[in-house]
């Protein structure tokens, strides 16, 4: 894990889109404030992994099948965009960037 020093008002970039600015320090409170494209979903952790329950899917745990067995195809995440090349036999197949299972086939 990459860890960094900032004070208030200062930034962090994230890629090109995603900026973090400390917008206050108050005891051991700390205020974000987080600019990201709208197609990325920003969740505190606990909220993140009570929807993930709700989807029925285990946070963190990846599917087995995303192992390269056999012909492969590309997906479209629809949540975040992302192209992802998959098995074509891949049960359950998950974005690897944002963890959505929401994925299109596109060849
Ligand atoms: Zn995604």
């Amino acid at each position: 894990m990459l860890v960094l020093t900032r004070q208030r008002n200062e930034i962090i970039m994230i890629g090109d889109d995603i900026e973090i600015i400390v917008v206050d320090i108050r005891g051991d409170k700390i205020r974000l404030g987080i600019d990201a494209p709208l197609h990325i979903p920003v969740h505190r952790k606990e909220v993140w992994e009570a929807i993930k329950r709700e989807k029925g899917d285990v946070p963190g745990k990846k599917s087995i099948v995303e192992v390269n067995e056999g012909p492969k195809a590309d997906f479209r995440c629809k949540e975040c965009g992302t192209i992802v090349s998959l098995s074509c036999a891949a049960v359950n197949p998950r974005c690897q960037r944002c963890d959505s299972r929401h994925l299109e086939k596109i060849s």
